[in-house]
């Protein structure tokens, strides 16, 4: 088939990965100019090692592990008041998202059209295909659309409905930008923390960069999502008199090349897909930051969605069977950054605190798809 993906970050790359594996067409196509850079570490956990490992990438993941030895709570005055155990801060596996997506551009790329600054526009779908308009160029025809677009998937609101109808507001709005390292941290991290608010640095390549996060509380903020100024001013409003290096982070803010702001939102979908048109990742299962897991779900799910397209019995049965595998999942990682988002940012109740002290289950249990490709051929 021949198959378009929206969204070069996580999981797309990861499903052009598998639909290649699996003998299909595939075109991606990505709103930004190049292969991203910038952004959080992040976490693998579970079965996403699993998944890593039938890709044959969990040794170039494990070579690019932030390797960072501690994270440290401090107080106004920069005081350690805290270290946070180990398995608090990071999953099984920490790497740099940026580093994430350019090891499976680099598995994608000799086989997988990506077109890079362009988005799609329109979708017409018809009994036998999707045609698919595009921001530049001609419209093109695909068998299947898939959404790995992000929490503002384009694709889920041309073929879905507004996002409005979709999102749930955690609450919480994060800015991320990276700077020099000029807290000389050595492969560690602080964190300092008041009512509402969660700074965050951390060193990375090398203690060359500071990784900076800038957390805090709000409820629906009005503010133009091409507008980085606007945004840096919310920013430096929410943390005007916060006192440990917070002046200098703000002033570094403004000076960064890469910067990203959002809220913090969770995507609830009662279906994943909409005749041919599906949706992969946080696009149509967004956990939210404070799971921990959106990195893993957007690769599981990917597995599982190309997986279920090799059977070979059509895509409106294949699309029903990946909904049926993640769904649990996709509902216990929701579940845990509710309460996660609760525990770091309000007064968490009691059922909060059970929630989070129970142990989630990263674990999804994986049919051997390569078995049907294998069989098939
Ligand atoms: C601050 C922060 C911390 C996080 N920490 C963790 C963590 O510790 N562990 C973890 O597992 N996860 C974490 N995550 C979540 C994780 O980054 C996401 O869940 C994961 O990247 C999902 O991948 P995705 O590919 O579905 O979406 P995204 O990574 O959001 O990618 C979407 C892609 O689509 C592109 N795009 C958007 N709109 C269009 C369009 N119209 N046309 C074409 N392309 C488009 C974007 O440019 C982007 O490349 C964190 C996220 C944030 C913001």
């Amino acid at each position: 088939m021949r198959i378009l993906i929206s969204g070069g970050s996580v999981a797309g790359p990861a499903l052009a990965y598998w639909l290649n594996r699996h003998g299909h067409e595939t075109t991606l196509v990505e709103r930004a100019p190049g292969v991203r850079d910038g952004g959080a570490a992040i976490d693998f956990r579970g079965t996403a090692l699993d998944v890593l490992e039938r890709m044959d990438l969990l040794g170039t993941m494990r070579e690019h592990q932030t390797r960072m030895d501690s994270m440290s709570l401090v107080d106004d005055s920069g005081k350690v008041v805290a270290t946070l155990p180990d398995e608090a801060i990071s999953g099984d596996l920490e790497v740099l998202k940026a580093d994430v997506t350019r090891i499976l551009y680099e598995a994608t790329r000799s086989q997988t059209a990506y077109l890079f600054d362009n988005t799609v526009t329109r979708l017409d779908q018809t009994d036998s295909g999707v045609t698919a308009g595009f921001e530049s160029g001609p419209s093109r025809e695909f068998d299947l659309v898939v959404g790995a677009d992000g929490l503002h998937s384009a694709v889920r609101r041309l073929a879905f409905g507004p996002e409005s109808d979709y999102l749930r507001h955690l609450g919480i709005y994060g800015a991320l930008f990276t700077t020099g390292n000029f807290l000389d941290l050595d492969h560690a991290g602080l964190m300092y923390n008041t009512p509402g608010r969660s700074a965050l640095a951390f060193a990375a390549r090398g203690n060359t960069e500071l990784r900076v996060g800038l957390s805090f509380v709000a409820d629906g903020l009005a503010y133009d999502r091409r507008d980085r100024e606007q945004q840096n001013d919310l920013v430096a409003k929410a943390y005007a008199d916060a006192g440990w290096e917070v002046p200098r982070l703000l002033e570094a803010m403004r000076g960064a090349k890469e910067f990203f702001f959002d809220s913090s939102s969770q995507v609830v979908m009662d279906r994943w897909s909409a005749g041919r048109v599906a949706l992969l990742g946080d696009a149509a299962y967004c956990a939210a930051p404070t799971s921990g897991r959106g990195t893993s779900q957007a690769l599981i799910g990917a597995y599982v969605l190309a997986g279920e397209l090799a059977a070979g019995d059509g895509h409106a049965a294949a699309f029903d069977r990946y909904e049926q595998v993640m769904r649990p999942y996709v509902e216990r990682n929701q579940a845990h950054g509710r309460a996660a988002a609760r525990f770091f940012f309000q007064q968490p109740d009691d059922d909060t605190v059970e929630a989070l002290g129970e142990e989630v289950d990263d674990t999804v249990d994986l049919p051997d798809y390569l078995g049907t490709t294998a069989r098939r051929a």
